[in-house]
């Protein structure tokens, strides 16, 4: 078949270790005026002193919660309203690049975050800039127009050109004191990005240079990072994997894995680093096929039986939660259908039916 795609990449990326200082000139580059930061509790109190030292710093929201919930986009829209801000930046995990996504891209909207969360309003044209700062290396957020934002139990996943960022500043430093198990379930997060950005039905040569290099990565480094997260060649590593790993599945999209992944946080409480890795090596045996033998070789594996079982074995190791009763009473027919009906589940290269999947996690037990 000839070679035909269309590749486009917009987010300007600043990476390396120290590169968190350059957050002046980035801001200088994109014109920004004033501006909004989003990001967790840890990190509050540090964007609080830089709003001291940058008068451009109008606010900080610093609530932002694991699986982020609409009412900080709320907050964080407010602000960004009020202050009359022309660019929100989010610092943190994906859930706070995900929050300063959604609020950038509703700011100048004069409906309700509600709406716009429903899909009863549609994204305004304008919106303000987006700069995204990773300190974890997983989500590829910073390089995706996807956000992730929970109501209550329901958890979307919106897919919106408004939410691409104009700039990543991509610096390792920021990940050195995340915990061991996170940095393991973040780690895993941007595995199944590139493997899933890999098989995805919509896959594509260049998306597929940055898969493979991303798990050739992650399998180096990620033992190395979850046991010494002070070892800064193997964070330098993961951010860089994980990077990739979004860069890899930003035009393919993800797949059955991370189908799964929702119904399994919406109802079972995983964080999403855990409830991908939870059917990754499943699906690694599922899809199994020439391209992933081929993407296996390529990163010095005998073949995708070895991968599925490097993937468990890093999941044994920071002791994820890995079979159906590490869950507790499970509705097996519910959690099958939810991952059937789930959007990204076409995207799987092998149709996975309500019978199929319920096969798949009964071997899980
Ligand atoms: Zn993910």
């Amino acid at each position: 078949m000839a070679l035909e795609f269309v590749y486009a990449q917009p987010v300007k990326i600043y990476f390396g270790e120290g590169a968190f200082a350059k957050l002046t000139t980035v801001l200088d580059e994109c014109g920004v005026k004033r501006c909004v930061i989003a990001c967790g509790r840890h990190f509050a109190p540090t964007a609080e002193a830089m709003k001291e030292k940058d008068s451009r710093i109008a606010a900080v929201f610093g609530g932002v919660e694991q699986n982020p919930q609409l009412s900080g986009v709320i907050e964080t829209t407010r602000l960004a309203r009020e202050t009359g801000a022309d660019a929100v930046i989010g610092i943190g995990g994906g859930s706070a690049i995900d929050t300063a996504k959604f609020a950038a891209a509703i700011a100048l909207g004069d409906a309700e975050a509600i709406a716009y969360y429903h899909g009863e309003k549609p994204f305004p044209e304008k919106r303000l800039t987006i700069i995204a700062v990773p300190t974890t290396a997983g989500t590829g957020s910073e390089v995706t127009q996807v956000s992730v934002v929970s109501h209550g139990s329901e958890k979307r996943t919106i897919n919106n050109p408004a939410f691409m960022p104009k700039a990543a500043i991509v610096d390792p430093v920021l990940s050195s004191t995340v915990p061991p198990r996170t940095t393991m379930n973040t780690g895993l997060d941007a595995m199944a990005h590139a493997l899933e950005g890999y098989w995805s039905k919509n896959h594509q040569p260049i998306s597929d240079l940055m898969a493979i290099e991303a798990v050739r990565t992650i399998l180096e480094n990620l033992e190395k990072a979850y046991r010494d997260g002070s070892d800064m060649q193997a964070r330098a590593n993961m951010a860089y994997a994980s990077l990739l790993g979004g860069l890899s599945f930003a035009l393919p999209k993800t797949a059955g894995c991370h189908a799964c992944s929702y119904p399994l946080s919406e109802d079972y409480h995983l964080p999403h680093g855990e409830a991908c890795a939870f059917t990754l090596d499943s699906f690694v045996r599922i899809n199994a096929d020439e391209r992933l033998e081929l993407l296996c070789r390529r990163v010095g594996l005998s073949g995708t039986e070895e991968l599925a079982g490097r993937i468990a074995e890093l999941k044994k190791l920071a002791g994820l939660r890995s079979r159906l009763g590490d869950l507790g009473e499970v509705d097996l027919d519910k959690l099958a259908h939810d991952c059937a009906v789930h959007g990204l589940m076409n995207n799987n290269p092998v149709r996975m039916d309500e019978k199929a999947l319920r096969a798949m996690f009964e071997k899980l037990a």
